[in-house]
């Protein structure tokens, strides 16, 4: 679906522009703003694109403006119940504003925000969810049908001011009433979308939802960020939306991991191993496959097909690079071996 094209600090997202990933800041801000661009830098190198923190309270604006001039990645401030806390994220930098149309109130504090944003150029997202819709939709029957109609009542203030630089989510953690509430808008509408299962659940369950959901929606076309919300951390969150856009064939940077799910003829411990590369593995963006085998029933075969491939064999590792074997050794060097021929690679 083509979708207009929305500037948040130094990332461009919409039609032509790649998916954006987006987590969100799980813990209180404090005055110590170090420690949260630390983590930030981190999350950026494992493919984070936009960062959101809730702002409770005017004190935590001021704190988040101040992480907004230093940080690497745009920064998004979300806003519930209290518009002047948006006014006062907008005067301080803050390179998005999310509001949610089912608890900011009255239809002038939305413009308030609206003329501010435009005043610093910035965008706004409206983040309408399924468990906070206005009152006036919280009894409707369909669900998606609600969501729709709560985004067009935002949308009508927008336009009314002549304010084009509005992003759209429609969420709710119902996975069939999320996409079909996403399917209706997008083809109304060319804003660009963020797309997510909201409340989606721990890891697995979490990871699973979304990916249903989100795969749907992606291979047909719609959302332009995207975020895995769990009940986990913030990097296996960012890490969780990488595979979803590689498995839905839209993300090419970073590798492809290939590997042995184990059974009773390993020669060779591919968890461990995989335990002991994951980070140098995390913040590769090149498009490349690797392989990881855990003995000589299939493991040659697809190491050789891998960019770069290793499969036990008997006490020792098989080394391949690009379908030859550059190196073999005990298994207890496997990890530094492998390291070495990635770096080369
Ligand atoms: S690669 Fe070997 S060890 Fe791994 S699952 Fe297949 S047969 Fe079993």
């Amino acid at each position: 679906m083509e979708t207009k094209s929305i500037k948040i600090g130094n990332l461009i997202i919409g039609s032509g522009f790649p998916v954006a990933i987006q987590t969100m800041w799980k813990s209180p801000l404090t005055e110590d703003i170090q420690p949260v661009l630390n983590e930030l830098k981190e999350l950026s190198e494992v493919g984070a694109d936009i960062v959101r923190f809730a702002v409770p309270d005017i004190q935590d604006a001021s704190i988040l403006s101040n992480i907004s001039k230093k940080s690497i990645i745009p920064i998004v401030a979300d806003i519930h119940f209290d518009y002047k806390i948006a006014l006062k994220c907008i005067e301080g930098g803050v390179h998005k504003i999310r509001i949610n149309p089912g608890n900011i109130g009255s239809s002038w504090k939305v413009e308030e925000v609206v003329r501010a944003a435009l005043d610093m150029s910035i965008p706004i997202r409206v983040g309408v969810n399924g468990g906070s819709l206005p009152a006036s939709l919280r009894d409707r029957a369909d669900l998606s049908q609600a969501m729709v109609e709560a985004a067009e009542i935002e949308l009508n203030i927008f336009e009314k001011l002549n304010f084009k630089d509005v992003v759209f989510s429609l969420k709710s953690s119902d996975i069939d009433s999320t996409v079909m509430a996403n399917q209706m808008f997008s083809k109304k509408y060319s804003y660009p979308l963020h797309l997510g299962v909201t409340e989606a659940g721990p890891l697995i369950p979490g990871i699973v939802k979304s990916s249903i959901a989100l795969n749907s929606m992606i291979r047909a076309g719609i959302g332009d960020t995207i975020r895995v919300s769990l009940s986990d951390s913030m990097k296996n969150e960012v890490l969780a939306a990488r595979e979803i856009l590689k498995s839905s064939g839209l993300k090419s940077q970073g590798v492809n991991i290939i590997s042995c799910p184990r059974c009773g003829r390993a020669s060779f411990n591919t968890h461990d191993f995989l335990l002991s590369i994951e980070s140098s593995l995390q913040k590769i963006k090149k498009n490349i496959s690797i392989a990881v085998m855990g003995c000589i029933v299939n493991g040659p075969g697809e190491a050789r097909h891998a960019d770069l491939g290793i499969t036990g064999s008997g006490d020792n590792v098989v080394i391949f690079k690009k379908g030859k074997v550059v190196s073999k050794g005990d298994s207890s060097k496997a990890v530094e071996m492998f390291i070495r021929e990635l770096e080369e690679f």
